[in-house]
């Protein structure tokens, strides 16, 4: 049964051919009451007006909302938004399933399509949620991954061919915290003809930079927490596919039964922050280009990772795929641990914080941070140095946001 809006609800994203024009009407429906935005529906059932309505939303015979878990017109219009952007341009159909948080969306992406021996193949680089879910979670569940550099496209197809277990190919992309970048579409056409699922987290992306479907992906997911969202006000996530049945039927029987509905102050809230996202993006793009152009040539600085820059090594493979390069970066300092705690400790704008996607620029010092308690090995293993400190460029000023970066280098 699907949960969509009546038909006699015009839906009024016929016709857009501009990515915000869809970013701003996509998913719209008019309201019954004539809101212009999309109200608030802080309702957990919904009514029939006789028995035998019931009936027929029951069995699927007649489309319309039941209970808010299953599905409610703030959450759908946000869905549909987000499943048209995915898709723009592209010539296919998505259906988007929103979750109460990124975390959500991979837990019904993994349980809707993994079964007690198989495994999932990814990329060491991951979210740290995503790579304790993979590794502490699903192994109780009989589903374990192959952790590699998919980078090397050789090493990730022999691996693919020699474990006929692996079902999943799982990439995120740019992944957290590394910024480093897998091609897409070579590793979805290796995937493919190894019969094997293929998932992309577009997160750092975000729909207006890449578009995994255009690659050949199976399904999306994406924190929309993050740049969605843009203003950091809601935590949330969506799962997007593009086999239409299996979405409707098996991935929404997951995403029911494992409860991570989202709700729809949250949902209203995202709607809200889509409508800007490519405005926000391109400034986010354009700070980052020149923050990372700033900091290459300060003295305080041994290293700056932007796949903006022609000395990133996944600068290639960023370009290929994606519009602009995003808005995240990382640089090192030469003065190591104490070097990050004083530049963190100056800063008078800029904000002292993890996570990412808001309009505000944010800073965070991994090594006195978020990997903290990680053996100092252990986190440099992964780029993670004691100097290194990962920046979200935001939409401020720009000039404000270098003279902050300026003064607290100082
Ligand atoms: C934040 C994030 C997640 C998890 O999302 P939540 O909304 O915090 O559950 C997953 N993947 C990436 C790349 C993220 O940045």
């Amino acid at each position: 049964m699907d949960k969509s809006f009546p038909d006699n609800l015009h839906n009024s994203t016929k016709g857009l051919t501009g990515w915000s024009s869809l970013a701003i009407h996509g998913g719209h429906h008019e309201d019954p009451m004539y809101a212009h935005q999309t109200p608030i529906y802080a309702s957990s059932t919904y009514v029939f007006d006789t028995a035998e309505q019931g009936m027929r939303r029951f069995s699927g015979e007649e489309e319309g909302f039941i209970y808010s878990r299953w599905g409610n017109p703030t959450i759908f219009e946000a869905e549909e938004k987000i499943a048209a952007l995915e898709t723009f341009g592209l010539n296919m159909e998505a259906k988007a399933i929103l979750h109460a948080s990124g975390m959500a969306a991979i837990a019904t992406l993994m349980m809707g399509t993994l079964k007690a021996g198989d495994k999932i193949i990814t990329h060491f680089s991951l979210y740290g949620g995503t790579d304790e879910l993979v590794t502490k979670i699903l192994p109780a569940f009989g589903i374990t991954a192959v952790i590699a550099d998919l980078r090397d496209l050789n090493k990730a197809e022999s691996l693919i061919r020699s474990d006929k277990a692996i079902k999943m190919l799982y990439l995120e992309t740019p992944a957290n915290p590394t910024i480093q970048c897998v091609d897409i579409d070579e590793l979805s056409r290796i995937a493919k003809q190894n019969n094997l699922v293929v998932a992309c987290d577009n997160t750092f992306a975000t729909p207006y930079l890449q578009q995994p479907f255009r690659f050949g992906v199976d399904y999306i997911v994406h924190s929309t927490t993050k740049f969605l969202n843009g203003h950091g006000t809601a935590i949330g996530g969506v799962l997007l596919g593009r086999d239409i049945e299996r979405m409707k039927t098996s991935m929404t029987k997951t995403h029911r039964l494992l409860g991570g509905n989202s709700n729809p102050f949250d949902a209203f809230l995202l709607i809200q922050g889509i409508k800007t996202l490519e405005i926000r993006m391109e400034r986010h793009c354009h700070n980052a280009m020149e923050v990372a152009g700033y900091l290459e040539q300060h003295d305080a600085v041994a290293k700056v990772n932007y796949t903006g820059l022609a000395s990133h090594p996944d600068h290639y493979v960023a370009m290929k795929q994606m519009r602009h390069p995003g808005a995240m970066l990382s640089f090192e300092l030469k003065k190591g641990l104490q070097g990050g705690i004083d530049l963190m400790n100056k800063l008078q704008m800029c904000v002292r914080t993890v996570s990412l996607g808001t309009c505000d620029s944010l800073l965070s010092h991994p090594a006195s941070m978020t990997h903290h308690s990680v053996p100092k090995e252990e986190r440099e293993k992964y780029g993670i140095t004691d100097g290194l400190i990962r920046m979200n460029v935001g939409i401020e000023n720009i000039q404000d946001i270098i003279n902050d970066l300026a003064q607290a280098l100082n």
